[in-house]
């Protein structure tokens, strides 16, 4: 395929009945990091437009980057944090309880990054198998004993594990089935490796939360689609599998863990599934009015977090960026934020250390280098470690930092944990 390319169907229903929600303009991908020595004028930057099916509900961004170029090296690796740790057990506990997996169960996870959540799982006994397409990360997960085979999941790759492994009791994807577009593809996948018995795990950000929470940063080209449990219910009915079960998960924003089952399997939907259907319903989410009004919303906080820290650069206040993910680039980018108002971001990932943000050109530096340059304001870019970060810089607070916590609006966080507009 071509670097990039517009989606005419729905990749959930297939209908081509798209509601125009809100648009970007044009932006250089968001794990694009510079290298500040390499000539960098023609950095590439591609249409970023967001759209909702008509038919099925689906938000779902207008356009496609070639997967070859976003996943195969890939710069997110999952996280150690506390927030993480806790949920990957919280995960396993679900699973457990809700599929009846015993030890020597096959469990297979699509993008699976370095295998930090299967590794998990191989502790309590499971045989695991690992897919994920970015060989660097591949690399680290077979280094550390969890097998990984570096590919796109899809039907081959699943067939040779049923054929080598046998069949799954458990097959999951955490935080990666909003980056996929041929989902039909991937279902079929499953389907050649899950067993009769066997439970589907897919762990998405939240759609309802993203609106809720003017979670507009977390739009970017990786991010394909935006679900709701009601469209992820058709999608999966659609290949035999409907939904027995969904949980609510505090991370990455807010995000559903959804499980199905085979049909024909005779497990009852819980009352959970039922209870979020109907939120999803009073809340209008198959309408196009919450989509819109979110998109009011995002320009309107997307001006007010302009005017904050622009504001507070002009009254001559040092300001950085704490963390340098994807969605701080984004939102760095969306409200035209130049290291004359943010002067550095920090980051703890030693490969982004001394790069360039894309589109906003903003340095990244360790935390040791922000100490030393210590800042007056940190705005909050990885806020969804909002409550850990806080807690870890007390020190900063404590000696008259501020932090700017972006969103849903931009509010100021002193050593007192007061917040004001
Ligand atoms: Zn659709």
């Amino acid at each position: 395929m071509q670097d990039i390319e517009r989606v005419d169907r729905c990749r959930v229903c297939g209908r081509d009945d798209w509601l125009d929600i809100i648009s970007f303009g044009s932006a250089p991908l968001a794990n694009g990091l510079l290298d500040p020595a390499a000539d960098d004028a023609d950095e590439q930057a591609y249409p970023l437009d967001v759209a909702l099916c008509r038919e099925c509900g689906l938000m779902s961004l207008r356009h496609i980057v070639n997967p070859e170029k976003l996943f195969r090296y890939f710069v997110w690796v999952s996280s150690d944090s506390a927030l993480m740790t806790r949920h990957r057990q919280r995960v396993f506990g679900w699973c457990a309880e809700k599929s009846g997996m015993a030890a020597g169960d096959l469990v297979v996870e699509m993008g699976s990054n370095v295998g930090t959540q299967l590794a998990l799982f191989q502790e309590r006994g499971l045989r695991t198998v690992g897919v994920d397409p970015a060989r660097n990360l591949a690399r680290i997960a077979n280094d550390r004993g969890v097998e990984t085979v570096a590919d796109f999941f899809g039907p081959e790759v699943t067939a040779s594990i049923r054929e080598t492994h046998g069949a799954a009791k458990l097959v999951m994807g955490h935080q990666c089935f909003a980056h996929i577009d041929d989902v039909h593809n991937v279902l079929d996948g499953v389907d050649r490796v899950l067993a009769p018995d066997g439970t589907l795990v897919i762990e998405v950000p939240y759609v309802l939360d993203l609106l809720d929470e003017n979670q507009f940063d977390t739009i970017y080209h990786e991010h394909l689609s935006y679900y709701s449990l009601t469209t992820l219910s058709r999608l999966f009915a659609s290949h035999g599998l409907p939904v027995v079960d969904v949980e609510r998960a505090d991370v990455h924003g807010g995000s559903i863990v959804v499980f199905a089952a085979r049909e024909g399997s005779g497990r009852r939907p819980s009352a959970r599934v039922a209870d979020l259907l109907a939120l999803e319903e009073r809340r209008g989410l198959t309408t196009a009015r919450p989509y819109l009004e979110f998109a009011d919303r995002t320009r309107r906080t997307i001006d007010a977090i302009g005017d904050v820290v622009r504001g507070l650069a002009a009254e001559g206040k040092r300001i950085a960026g704490y963390g340098a993910p994807s969605k701080g680039s984004t939102l760095l980018q969306m409200c035209g934020l130049t290291p004359a108002e943010v002067q550095f971001c920090s980051d703890t990932t030693s490969f982004k250390q001394g790069k360039l943000l894309p589109g906003s050109r903003i340095p990244i530096r360790s935390p040791e280098q922000a100490r030393a340059q210590a800042p007056d304001y940190y705005l909050l870019l990885a806020w969804n470690y909002a409550e850990e970060i806080i807690a870890k810089e007390q020190a900063f607070l404590d000696a008259g930092g501020r932090f700017i916590v972006p969103i849903p609006q931009p509010r100021i966080v002193d050593s007192a944990l007061t917040a004001s507009a």
